[in-house]
């Protein structure tokens, strides 16, 4: 297990979903609210609405488009705000997030959460669950027109925040992203493994660092 000593970064830099917020809404929004709403507009079955959204996932799997609620309202005439907003009973905190970020938000450095997620989506999230208040800024991918996954999106990133990425963590339960930022400087990032509360996914872990959840953070901090 990974020793990690917090009180040496100046930067705790945090994905959204999958490490603070349960990656179940996403993946029921995605895999079931979504073709619903398209069958729907489409006149079209269920199971063939499914298939069209996600072979449209696939073929966009991230890039910006991809994270953008608009593309796909706009693709397919619907309103997924609407739809986030009817089921946002959905949205919750994975199990020790919010007791984790209360301990994290009273450490010397500085809390900035990076998300892929839609700035819109973000908004419904963020008005059924209390995640923003630990942090002292965020980031929506879609309102940057960059995402993670892109090169160029850390720099941008660093110099916007004036963040020293050789002094920071940061936390991404998608190994690619984790990837990118490693080669764009950041001294240390870490691969969380488990982003549902339901273990429905849970990622192998291999040659990055990694944690099963946020809160282990704290745990190899003690
Ligand atoms: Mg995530």
């Amino acid at each position: 297990m990974h020793i990690v000593n917090l009180d040496k970064y100046e930067f705790i830099l945090l994905d959204i979903d999958g490490v603070i917020l349960d990656q179940c809404f996403d993946n029921i929004f995605w895999s079931k609210l979504v073709p619903r709403e398209v069958a729907i507009k489409c006149g079209i079955s269920l199971d063939k609405a499914k298939i069209k959204v996600q072979e449209m996932g696939e073929e966009l799997s991230g890039t910006l488009p991809w994270y953008e609620i608009s593309y796909w309202e706009e693709f397919f005439g619907i309103d997924l705000i609407a739809c986030a907003r009817r089921n946002s009973s959905l949205i919750n905190f994975l199990p020790n997030a919010e007791f984790a970020l209360k301990k994290i938000s009273k450490l010397k450095a500085e809390v900035i959460y990076l998300t892929n997620c839609d700035a819109r989506l973000l908004q419904v999230k963020s008005e059924s669950v209390p995640f923003l208040k630990y942090c002292s800024s965020f980031q929506s991918s879609t309102d940057l027109r960059l995402v993670k996954e892109d090169d160029s999106y850390w720099p941008l990133i660093y110099k916007k925040f004036k963040i020293n990425p050789s002094k920071s963590i940061f936390l991404d339960d998608n190994k690619k992203i984790i990837n990118t930022a490693k080669s764009s400087g950041l001294s240390a990032a870490y691969h969380v493994l488990e982003p549902t509360s339901d273990g429905s996914v849970i990622y192998r872990r291999d040659n990055v660092n990694s944690l099963c959840r946020l809160s282990d953070l704290l745990k190899t901090n003690s």
